[in-house]
């Protein structure tokens, strides 16, 4: 089949992680973290909105598939408005609907950078008590070594750069392509 041009093409700089590879990955996490659960029976994917929603349907789809059975959480923190840079400071725009005391919680991240969104996600998490707090995150950047808190389970490492798609998204736009990229520096600029 031909396949067609789409909107975005011409945006594209280049292609970091194709979609194939972020599937296999994705399956490769899963079992990794169904064998690490091993006997437990209920685990709460806990999601941060908007950017881990394509993540977090897929993960929860491929784990359905090999482990535990799960609940979907999800949370809307906001740290990074339209730009590109951290800026350290998370709103809550919506909470947890129920109580996590006692559940076997994992964290479900697009990406870790400052890594200064999941160390506030941790301690929010932590105050409510849960048995078990882990993260899966798809992809890490490199300033995630140095500051983010510990994750156990790390998709992809990318380069230092601004990124997009797969649920991540410049100025709410390109959250939608089926693989993550890097603009075309005019793109960028164009704000
Ligand atoms: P951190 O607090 O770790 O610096 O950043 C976490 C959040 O910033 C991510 O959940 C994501 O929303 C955003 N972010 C970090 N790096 C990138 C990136 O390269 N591209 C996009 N689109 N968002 C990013
Ligand atoms: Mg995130
Ligand atoms: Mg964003």
């Amino acid at each position: 089949m031909q396949s067609q041009s789409r909107w975005y093409d011409a945006d594209i700089e280049r292609v970091l992680i194709t979609e194939e590879e972020i599937r296999a990955k994705t399956d490769e996490l899963a079992k990794q973290v169904a064998d690490d659960f091993a006997g437990i029976d209920q685990v709460v994917l806990v999601g941060v909105l908007k950017g881990a929603a394509m993540f977090m349907a897929d993960f929860a789809r491929a784990l359905g598939r090999v482990g535990p059975a799960v609940e979907l959480e999800f949370m809307a923190a906001s740290s990074y408005g339209q730009g590109t840079t951290s800026s350290g400071v998370v709103r809550v725009l919506k909470d947890l609907d129920r109580d996590i005391a006692g559940k076997h919680v994992l964290v479900v991240e697009d990406i870790v950078d400052s890594g200064l969104t999941l160390s506030w996600l941790l301690k929010y998490l932590a105050s409510r008590s849960a048995a078990s707090v882990t993260v899966v995150t798809l992809f890490r950047k490199p300033a995630a070594m140095r500051s983010a808190p510990p994750l156990k389970y790390i998709g992809f490492d990318l380069p230092p750069e601004f990124v997009v798609g797969y649920g991540l998204d410049f100025g709410e736009r390109y959250r939608e392509l089926p693989y993550v990229a890097v603009l075309k520096p005019e793109v960028y600029a164009r704000g």
